[in-house]
């Protein structure tokens, strides 16, 4: 019997955690789960019936996404090929200085998450916060107002799978916001062309730059070389008030250390990051309507956080020049060179057709990246380049053991 496709991404290391599967599996009893050394991956998987496995593969950013670029002629502007579509892009931060603060870079996103609820009447945010009976790993969160999108504010540093929470907008009474991982709204562009009344009630879709999500050993590690055992921990921030901000641990008896954004990052990037990652072409959100990263490029201008915003649909657009009237975020002008001057992640582009080469060498599932323009980037490394990374992503291969399934139930 041939292996189903989703069971090929889950053994072969190309599950990035989105939860789709416990959104479209929940009938058959699937949830997702912290794995701590690996991500977050979906149990039950293995018993659905055949046409569930079907509808979830359709969506599965493990086995491949559709930029909305897909179809077009790759763009004759090196920057913009490795920035992908966007309707306008700026550069700014939140109004409200509090959340400008506590957020992770400007605050866009939770300030484009309140003006939604607050002024167009959206219902609700799906998004993501921490676990608090384990606050090294994170949970799906509901907002309903202010008070939640900014408890919640901040980037986390570990595995999250907001997409499982899809019903939640599906059953709403009205239009909702959807924040994710550009994997995770890659998964909601799909899933919104099955599910009409998803489609209906996603009322914006929001997302980040993502360099990869760290398995939740990571922040266990970095907990403990500032001396905090699991049972000690009672909260995680990794980013935060002020810019870029610190990764913060406090103990249960009110104790509190930290490091560096530079220190902690660092670790968790270098030794953490699933597979999945290492191949995504996608680190700037193409799918989302709005999405926003860190401005480096100004990081010694602010201590409180500067953003680029990128609207990839009109809708984005309209969004965020709505915030900008409705005094929600100021903003500025930018374009696809600044970003990349923003960037280093945008590097990633020219180097996955090596990496995807290496993969299918390896014997490993390899997703189907549509209109990234991968080949025509991977043209900016030029051969020797493309080799050398490809002989890396090989040897790392067999080091790591990857040619070994990885147990969709965990280890
Ligand atoms: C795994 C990961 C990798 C990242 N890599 C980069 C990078 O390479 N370059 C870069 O510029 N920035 C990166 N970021 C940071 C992200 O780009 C910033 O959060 C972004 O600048 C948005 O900032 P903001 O102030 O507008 O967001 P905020 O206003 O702080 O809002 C952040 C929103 O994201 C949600 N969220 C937080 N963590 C997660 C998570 N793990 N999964 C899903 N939703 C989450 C929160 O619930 C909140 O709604 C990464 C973030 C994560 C979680
Ligand atoms: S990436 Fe999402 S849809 Fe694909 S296997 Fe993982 S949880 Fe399921
Ligand atoms: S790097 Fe890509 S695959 Fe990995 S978590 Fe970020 S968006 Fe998902």
């Amino acid at each position: 019997m041939s292996t189903h496709p989703l069971d090929a991404v889950l053994a072969g290391h190309m599950c990035s955690g989105c939860g789709a599967c416990a959104y479209l599996g929940a009938d058959g009893g699937v949830t997702m789960r912290d794995v701590p050394t690996i991500g977050a991956r979906p149990v039950g998987v293995a018993a659905l019936p055949i046409e569930v496995k079907d509808r979830i593969v359709a969506a599965c950013p493990g086995a491949g996404v559709r930029s909305p670029a897909s179809g077009r002629p790759a763009p004759t502007d090196r920057d913009e090929l490795l920035v992908g579509p966007a309707d306008a892009i700026w550069e700014g931060w939140a109004a409200d200085p509090e959340v400008r603060r506590r957020a992770s870079s400007g605050g866009i996103v939770t300030a484009l998450a309140a003006y939604c609820v607050e002024r167009l009447g959206m219902r609700l945010v799906v998004h993501v916060g921490m676990e608090p009976t384990q606050p090294w790993t994170n949970r799906t969160i509901t907002s309903h107002d202010r008070a939640g999108l900014l408890a919640n504010a901040g980037s986390r540093y570990a595995p999250s799978s907001p997409v499982e929470a899809l019903r939640l907008i599906e059953e709403a009474d009205g239009p909702c916001v959807f924040v994710g991982k550009p994997c995770d709204v890659a998964a909601v562009a799909e899933l919104r062309k099955q599910r009409p009344a998803l489609d209906r009630n996603l009322g914006a879709v929001l997302s980040f730059f993502c360099a990869g999500t760290p398995a939740s050993a990571g922040t266990l590690g970095l907990a403990s070389t500032l001396g905090f055992d699991e049972d000690r921990i009672a909260s995680v921030r990794y980013r935060g008030d002020g810019w870029p901000g610190r990764f913060r641990v406090r103990g249960r008896d009110g104790q509190e250390a930290s490091l560096s954004y530079d220190e902690s990052w660092g670790a968790l990037a270098r030794r953490h990051r699933q597979l999945r990652c290492q191949v995504c072409p996608d680190g700037l959100g193409e799918l989302a309507d709005v999405t926003g990263g860190d401005a480096w490029h100004r990081r010694e201008e602010s201590p409180e956080g500067i953003s680029v915003v990128l609207a990839r649909t009109p809708l984005g657009r309209r969004l965020v020049e709505g915030a900008a009237e409705a005094g929600y975020v100021e903003l500025t002008e930018s374009d696809a060179h600044r970003v990349v001057a923003a960037q280093g992640l945008v590097r990633r582009r020219k180097l996955v057709a090596a990496r995807l080469t290496a993969l299918g060498l390896l014997g490993l599932p390899v997703p189907r990246f549509r209109g990234f323009h991968l080949w025509r980037a991977a043209r900016l490394i030029g051969p020797v380049k493309f080799v050398r990374e490809m002989g890396g992503t090989l040897r790392r291969g067999l080091a790591r053991g990857y040619r070994r399934p990885e147990s969709s139930e965990g280890p």
